[in-house]
């Protein structure tokens, strides 16, 4: 089995398929030979699971996600890379590479043809363009899975994993622990990729609720009530609210004093309560 994560590797790769890295993919591929394993054996593949990745790019996570899972489904965008994925992947029966946009896919349907019987997780080195949309989509299709282990850029990792109610929280940290709970696992520097990215990456893991934290009759409201509230962030939850809902003030102020939530307070300092109450009154 060839070693991925190493550099003449992946060169003698490039240069047979004739391949170049797509910046607009965010193709960064990882060379640290210590983070897959670390990665696959955190995300909880073992006996029993079947692993959804994202962005399987030459094929280096996928590897060790297929020592560890009963099946691995890997979904590339590129279809440059398959051939070269038929190449990496040939020593292994239990996986199957999709060559399809993530965001296009229905994850419902593929879970259920796939991996009937398993648990199911997600394990990805996500490319970075679409951190946030990927995680919403795995988040808000209510799939039936129990993890969520991503590499994102180390900015975003400790955004998703904040403390809600705290400065370094935003409207994704809310989102997150509606469905989830957060953890930060581990850092990455920005040297253990080829090409190296400019910043600092982490991997961190969202561990699925069975149900979603508050039970609404339409989770739209919150999520609407959370971007309104963070969308000038630095502006007190009245005015962030009402020029982002084009609401009157006194209205919301009257629906801000209704749910507790002083009109005053600025967003990040609001718990997952406040949203809450905020939500159902909206
Ligand atoms: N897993 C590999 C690794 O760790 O070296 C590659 C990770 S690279 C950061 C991101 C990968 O996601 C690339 O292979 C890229 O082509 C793929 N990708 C980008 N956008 C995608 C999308 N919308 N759907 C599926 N794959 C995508």
């Amino acid at each position: 089995m060839k070693r991925l994560s190493d550099i003449g590797t992946i060169k003698d790769i490039l240069s047979r398929y004739g391949f170049n890295f797509s910046k607009g993919l965010g193709q960064n591929f990882l060379i640290n030979p210590s983070v897959c394993p670390r990665m696959a054996e955190m995300s909880g593949a073992g006996e029993g699971v079947g692993v959804i990745e994202i962005g399987p790019g030459i094929g280096v996570l996928t590897q060790e996600l297929c020592k560890l899972a009963d099946k691995v489904v890997a979904i590339e965008i590129d279809k440059r890379l398959i051939p070269v994925l038929d190449e990496t992947l040939c020593d292994f029966d239990n996986v199957k590479v999709i060559n399809n946009d993530v965001m296009e896919l229905d994850l419902n349907a593929l879970i259920e043809e796939e991996f009937s019987g398993m648990k199911v997780v997600v394990c990805a080195n996500l490319p970075y363009y679409i951190t946030s949309p990927v995680i919403m989509k795995l988040l808000e299709d209510n799939l039936p899975i129990e993890a969520i282990t991503v590499m994102v850029q180390k900015e975003a990792a400790q955004r998703i994993c904040a403390e809600v109610g705290t400065r370094q929280s935003g409207a994704v940290t809310v989102a997150v622990n509606f469905y989830s709970k957060p953890s930060l696992l581990f850092s990455v520097s920005a040297g253990s990729f080829m090409p190296a990215p400019k910043v600092d990456s982490a991997v961190i893991r969202l561990d699925i609720y069975k149900e979603p934290l508050f039970k609404l009759d339409d989770n739209k409201k919150f999520f609407t009530a959370v971007k309104a509230a963070f969308a000038q962030r630095r502006k007190t939850v009245l005015n962030s609210i009402s020029s982002s809902l084009g609401l009157e003030k006194s209205a919301v102020n009257e629906l801000l004093s209704e749910s507790n939530v002083s009109p005053q307070a600025r967003a990040e300092k609001l718990s997952m309560e406040d949203f809450y109450n905020i939500a159902q009154r909206l």
